[in-house]
């Protein structure tokens, strides 16, 4: 009897064994094609030996230090290249083990930042309902998902969940994408104008929408607005990229092309790739200075922040991301992936939107196409297509999600940047079968 505790207690799960590209193997020799990379993570592909022989190097040289002594040689190098590549003034990094520490650890630099500025009523969050932030109690009171919060209401932030940006399904009959990107923007000055501005520390948001929605990009020009609302209140900006970050969406930061910093941001998932745990938290000069010339201590921290080894392999994965010329490939692919979809799918009676950015695509499963009425959740659509791809070899991440109490289902793809054409047709091929297992001959 195993006595691991898995997420699905009743699940038979395989026992993987290895990786080979964009192939997991398990016990049996069955190869599963990677088609969502994990959960947006294995953006390397799997058995990279410039990875692991950079963790094996680092390993063999010094495996731990704590970072309350010691610096180390891997996290001041890593820091420096995603300085270098960083939008605006990002100037700091704080690096945790995955996602969920970076949000948290963002709020609470947000939090500790306007208390070193003498405003401390500034505590209130804001953050959209179309949002994942994390599974620890501060990063889930931040999102938005309600499926996810509801077992452990009350929460603990004071967190207000504003309108998303979600054209497909709020954009208006006649409406242009700019001006409803304009619109949607303006939830944001109507809930700090609702809360009181001075009470407000921080808007948080995925620049392109994760797992709660299947890869929703943003409108164009909402993020600028969003950026320009923040700025005319005096607040913070914070944008998780954890899973939409490190080049899946076609540029190292996915705020890039949306032409915004952030005051923080979040990184996780692509930055180790799958080789170790590892995520980040950015930050702008501005804040940084604050806390430094302030108390001099950011009231935080864990005992693996700065790991050595796991910042040895984000250093040797962001190389191969910039080294290796990956970010145009992810953009060419992310289309070539766009067009297989849109061929296969693009007239399925069940398919209501296909889209995404880079590697990074999304589709919304519907009932019914011409209304957009998802399917009711008693079908379980999600969960039977993620079963259904298993079986015909292919791992996708499809996810149900509610919104103001309306339920959706969609599947997210994130395969890893080195995926062939050809993989890419089965990967379609393999999903089309999956589909038509579950949602019958109207496949
Ligand atoms: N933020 C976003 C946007 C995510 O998609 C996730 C995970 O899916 C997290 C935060 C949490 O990351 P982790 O699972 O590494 O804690």
């Amino acid at each position: 009897m195993s006595h691991v505790f898995p997420r699905h207690c009743h699940a038979e799960m395989p026992t993987a064994v290895g990786g080979e590209g964009v192939f997991l193997i398990d016990s049996q020799g069955n190869r599963y094609l990677d088609g969502s990379g994990g959960a947006a993570v294995s953006c390397l592909g799997h058995g990279d030996r410039e990875v692991t022989d950079a963790i094996k190097a680092q390993l063999d040289r010094l495996a731990f230090a704590h970072t309350g002594f010691l610096t180390s040689e891997p996290a001041e190098a890593l820091a420096d290249l995603l300085i270098e590549h960083a939008p605006g003034d990002l100037d700091r990094v704080y690096f945790v083990s995955g996602g969920s520490e970076a949000t948290e650890a963002a709020i609470k630099l947000a939090r500790q930042y306007w208390v070193e500025k003498g405003q401390p009523q500034r505590s209130r969050l804001i953050a959209r309902r179309q949002s994942y932030h994390g599974n620890t109690i501060g990063a889930l009171s931040a999102g938005g998902n309600e499926w996810r919060r509801q077992q452990f209401g009350p929460l603990l932030l004071d967190v207000s969940h504003i309108a998303p940006c979600y054209e497909y399904r709020e954009r208006g009959d006649g409406e242009t994408a700019e001006e409803y990107g304009l619109r949607a923007a303006e939830a944001l000055r109507e809930e700090i104008l609702r809360l009181g501005p001075d009470t407000v520390m921080a808007f948080m948001a995925e620049p392109v929408v994760g797992a709660t929605a299947g890869a929703v990009p943003p409108a164009p020009g909402y993020f600028q607005r969003v950026r320009e609302i923040c700025d005319e209140y005096g607040i913070l900006l914070i944008l998780d990229e954890v899973m939409c970050g490190m080049g899946r969406t076609g540029s190292l930061f996915a705020c890039e092309q949306d032409g915004v910093a952030p005051d923080i941001l979040c990184i996780a998932k692509g930055l180790g790739a799958g080789y170790q745990p590892i995520g980040a938290m950015l930050c702008s000069k501005a804040i940084y200075d604050t806390i430094a010339s302030g108390s001099g201590f950011f009231q935080h921290g864990h005992t693996y922040i700065g790991h050595p080894v796991a910042t040895a392999a984000g250093l040797a994965v962001v190389r191969a991301i910039l080294d290796r010329d990956l970010l145009p490939q992810v953009r060419k692919k992310g289309a070539s992936l766009q067009q297989a979809l849109e061929a296969r799918f693009g007239q399925h009676p069940h398919v209501g939107d296909i889209r995404g950015r880079g590697l990074f695509r999304g589709i919304e499963l519907v009932e019914d196409r011409a209304t957009k009425a998802p399917f009711d959740p008693s079908r379980k659509i999600a969960a039977r297509l993620k079963k259904a791809a298993f079986a015909r070899g292919l791992i996708c991440y499809p996810m149900s999600g509610t919104i103001d109490g309306k339920h959706g289902d969609h599947v997210l793809l994130a395969p890893p940047f080195i995926i062939s054409d050809a993989e890419i047709g089965m990967l379609t091929d393999r999903l089309a079968a999956a589909m038509e297992d579950v949602l019958g001959s109207d496949s």
